[in-house]
């Protein structure tokens, strides 16, 4: 069995952004609709009774995130100690990367898991961070290689980011982890079809949309991410998973608002909306 606890189900920015007033961070900050933090997941197989946990990117937000998961807090009879075993890096982007640093007050390195473009990427935090607890790096790989107990994970490269698929090797289940997608490619499409769960980027509807908010901003595409409209919308419609989940929602994502029609339209397309603390198990 595997256990995936969405921490932040939000893009880079998080729901409200601290400076936008686009629709949806003005419903968020009127108590319209739920204020939700910036993308990152907990995930653990039940081989060890789901006591160690594995981060899959540390956004910025993660100190909130840890006070509002019990099972990633510290036990009680020890002065200094913590559930969460490691983390693992999609990519160097700062919503992923920046909560590597509220790590850093332990006496042990910090287990990284990352490609070997993220790392060098990260050569700043690396900086930072061998100031405090430093990072101990392990490296990923496309075949699936023990990360803990039953449970095994690989890596599915794409331009400028990896997913990743987890599998518990007792009971044969498997989940993917996609949220920065910016190109079906065959292999994903391949994962997505053999994954009982799939958490996939839903970072923006329709390929114009920060431009229609803020006028000569970049599009989802040129940003990396597929727009769910055009683009992930039929294509995870189709897909056998017993859970599909769009995550990594952008602030501007229609599909936030509860009463649009893009949100229904993902809803009848047998798709769910990722929102904090929603929980998966297969
Ligand atoms: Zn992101
Ligand atoms: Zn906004």
């Amino acid at each position: 069995m595997i256990r995936i606890h969405i921490l932040g189900s939000a893009a880079g920015g998080g729901l409200p952004q601290w400076n936008c007033t686009c629709p949806n961070c003005a419903a968020a900050r009127t108590g319209k609709i739920t204020p939700q933090t910036q993308s990152s997941i907990a995930i653990s197989g039940d081989s060890e009774g789901f006591h160690r946990w594995f981060l899959i990117n540390t956004s910025p937000d993660l100190n909130r995130q840890i006070e509002s998961m019990p099972r990633l807090q510290p036990r009680r009879d020890l002065p200094r100690n913590s559930p969460i075993a490691a983390v693992l890096l999609t990519n160097g982007d700062i919503d992923h990367a920046l909560g590597l640093l509220l790590l850093r007050e332990q006496d042990i390195p910090l287990v990284v898991y990352a490609a070997d473009e993220t790392r060098a990427a990260l050569g700043w935090i690396e900086g930072v961070l061998a100031k405090f607890c430093g990072i101990e790096w392990r490296k990923t790989a496309p075949e699936f290689q023990t990360l803990s107990g039953s449970m095994a994970f690989r890596t599915i490269e794409l331009p400028r980011s990896v997913a990743f698929q987890f599998r518990d090797d007792t009971s044969g289940a498997t989940a993917l982890f996609a949220p920065s997608v910016g190109e079906l490619t065959d292999e994903l499409q391949n994962t997505v079809h053999k994954s009982d769960a799939v958490l996939f980027d839903g970072t923006f509807w329709s390929d114009g949309e920060l431009a229609a908010i803020r006028p000569g901003a970049r599009s989802a595409r040129q940003m990396n991410h597929l727009p769910i409209s055009d683009g992930s919308l039929d294509f995870l419609h189709q897909s056998p998973a017993r859970r599909k989940i769009f995550t990594h929602i952008n602030n501007t994502n229609p599909i936030l608002m509860p009463s649009s029609r893009e949100r229904a339209q993902v809803k009848q397309s047998g798709i769910e909306i990722a929102r904090d603390g929603l929980e998966i198990v297969i």
